[in-house]
């Protein structure tokens, strides 16, 4: 080596406490400074680094706490309180610490924080109108801590079951693996591989025939993987759904790399390490959202799809995509724990002759029989969709003037690439013009009888995609939108704009709820009306609907119960039927003392906290509750102390 380098590197390395924060380095190595197990609940994860959530990647480790709340929470290192909130969702009550050399700490889901921070809190919440909600940037304070001293303790305020989510960041937020540092966990099992996924990236493309994403569970034999031999035609893309786990725990964990290998020759790599809050949403596209969407499975892409720019990859020239020509290939799919612990997946692939592709220019089919399922269950590509035959019977489809399609077992591939719009009419949607939006600039879709409108901003979609809006309206108050299909993750809100109803003048507690599939339920989604439309923002495609509130949520069993750290508190049981709580507005009295009104979303119930609470032998609890269209409910319980 040159001795020039080595010196430079010694000297480098002698000034930076820290060379992950150096910079913005996109290089991440092990940190040099020292960091203490934040809590004593226990030296086991719940979840590591950069697993799979609703919308973004996991930021941090979650430490066990074995169901329980109340643990006490450390400071890894020393440093100053940045930031303190209190918030019913996401994070819960939650502390950001500052280091020396510009990075933080983060400690969520907290029960409570120690007795300074708690004080200071609310006695802010107090001053504020009793507010639940806090977030205050306290860096000015200059609370110090040193490292080990408590700072909390362990909950399950936020989202989740009792843990403590322990996140690391750099000086510009960047949450980074924990692991990276001196902390450490006991891991010594290899991951274990699920299953395979292989998506045709092309309308050519086939999987044992069918243009469709494929799957196939792992044989396990003698300690390694197999696939076995799939058969394929044209471009198509691999996945892996696996898993990791660590000594004397039953938990499951992200793996940490992937490796693709191809007869011999490294084609993709996929590690870990950190990234930014702005790429997040890019889980969405790291992983194969149709089979997270409908199956709720994590299927990493072992190829890098269009519009993904995380840092996590090392590839060859074509981005991990295999268009391999026709013959037998050898693939070796690797995955790695953080420790090393490795495990082996063999499949072969038997690529054969890609068949001549079918020219046609307009086909109609059509027939009464009902009973179609929506073209949301079509195969949707980003380039094409497949429609299966059975569908097709009762489908027309326009289409310009010497477009390709391709048949294949499952259906008809209809190339969407190059069209301005392709027009679509079942007995589901009616007639539908699905347009193409490239997200590189904003664009417009509007409704078949061109009525009603949704702006795409720049960048909504990770890719070019195919959306059409089917609305239909009986009444005045009673309207459904279909944003269709709903088969694409969405970056950025956008807008969709309904013809308002000129009988409509009462818009009091109305307002556009999209149905979440996955829970079966409802949500509000923010609504304006304006003299000519009703407008909605939403970051999903789908279905929404127009649908009034007037019913005040309903509370139940008020009880008292004593919280690990000696407060006494009271829970209400409160039940909405449509809009959610407002909880901001609500408030409980007890014995005329009011508190803070608490809102547990994932329990359904209020929690009355005031520090200075002291039971007695009967209490007065008085809850006046609101929804998020305004109906309110007042109540006042007679409460016996058992306790
Ligand atoms: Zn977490």
């Amino acid at each position: 080596m040159n001795i020039r380098l080595l010196l430079f590197i010694t000297l480098f390395t002698g000034i930076s406490t820290h060379p992950l924060l150096a910079q913005e380095s996109d290089t991440f190595g092990p940190s040099q400074a020292h960091y203490v197990w934040p809590t004593e609940a226990s030296r086991y994860l719940s979840s590591t680094f950069g697993e799979t959530r609703a919308a973004h990647f996991h930021a941090a480790l979650d430490i066990k706490t074995w169901g329980r709340k109340g643990y006490e929470v450390y400071a890894t290192r020393d440093g100053t309180v940045d930031r303190v909130a209190i918030g019913p969702r996401g994070y819960g009550k939650v502390i950001y610490l500052k280091h020396d050399d510009g990075s933080y700490s983060v400690y969520a889901h907290l029960l409570a924080f120690n007795d300074e921070l708690q004080q200071l809190a609310d006695s802010v919440r107090f001053a504020d109108n009793y507010q639940f909600e806090i977030e205050k940037f306290w860096g000015w304070r200059n609370i110090e801590v040193d490292q080990g001293d408590l700072i909390g303790y362990s909950g399950a305020s936020g989202i989740g079951p009792p843990h403590l989510h322990f996140e690391l960041r750099t000086p510009s937020h960047k949450p980074f693996n924990p692991l990276l540092t001196n902390l450490s966990v006991k891991d010594d099992i290899p991951p274990q591989i699920r299953g395979l996924s292989v998506e045709p990236l092309s309308l050519r493309s086939t999987i044992e025939g069918e243009n469709a994403i494929f799957t196939k569970k792992a044989k396990l034999k003698n300690g390694s993987y197999s696939f076995g031999t799939i058969t394929t035609k044209g471009p198509i893309g691999l996945g892996l759904n696996a898993f990791d786990q660590s000594n004397n725990v039953h938990n499951t964990y992200a793996v940490y790399e992937l490796k693709l290998n191809v007869n011999g020759e490294h084609t993709f790599s996929s590690r870990v390490d950190s990234f930014s809050y702005g790429e997040t949403h890019q889980m969405f596209i790291d992983r194969v959202y149709p089979l997270l969407k409908n199956m709720d499975k994590g299927f990493q892409r072992l190829y890098i799809a269009d519009g993904n720019s995380l840092p996590f990859y090392k590839t060859d020239k074509q981005n991990g995509v295999l268009n391999l020509p026709v013959g037998t290939h050898h693939v070796t799919i690797t995955t790695k724990d953080y420790y090393g612990n490795t495990s082996t997946a063999k499949l072969t692939l038997k690529v054969s002759e890609d068949q001549q592709q079918k020219k046609h220019q307009i086909f109609t089919n059509r027939n009464s029989n009902p009973g179609i399922v929506s073209p949301d269950q079509w195969n949707w590509f980003s380039d094409w969709v497949t429609i299966p035959y059975s569908q097709y019977e009762h489908t027309t489809i326009g289409l310009a003037d010497g477009e390709e399609f391709t048949e294949h077992t499952n259906g008809i591939a209809v190339n969407l690439k190059g069209q301005k719009s392709i027009y679509v009419n079942t007995p589901e949607t009616g007639p539908l013009q699905l347009y193409r939006i490239n997200p590189k600039s904003t664009s417009f879709i509007s409704s078949a009888d061109q009525n009603h409108f949704a702006i795409f901003p720049r960048q909504t979609f990770y890719d070019t995609v195919s959306v059409g809006m089917s609305v239909n309206s009986f009444t005045q108050n009673t309207l459904t939108v279909d944003l269709i299909p709903n088969a694409y993750p969405v970056k950025e809100e956008y807008a969709f704009y309904t013809a308002r109803d000129s009988t409509l003048s009462n818009t009091a507690k109305l307002s556009l709820y999209h149905y979440d599939q996955e829970d079966k339920e409802w949500e509000l989604i923010p609504t304006s009306f304006t003299n000519s439309h009703i407008i909605g923002k939403t970051e999903t495609l789908g279905h929404f609907s127009l649908k009034k509130d007037q019913k005040a949520p309903e509370l139940r069993n008020p009880r008292l119960r004593q919280r690990p750290d000696g407060k006494w508190i009271i829970y209400i049981n409160i039940l909405d039927n449509l809009s959610g709580i407002d909880y901001s507005k609500s408030k409980i009295f007890v014995n005329d003392d009011q508190g803070i009104a608490e809102f547990e979303p994932e329990n359904n119930r209020f929690v009355y906290y005031h520090p200075n609470f002291v039971p007695t032998p009967s209490m007065k609890v008085k809850v006046i509750a609101y929804d998020k269209m305004g109906n309110k409910t007042e109540q006042i319980f007679e409460l016996e102390n058992k306790e």
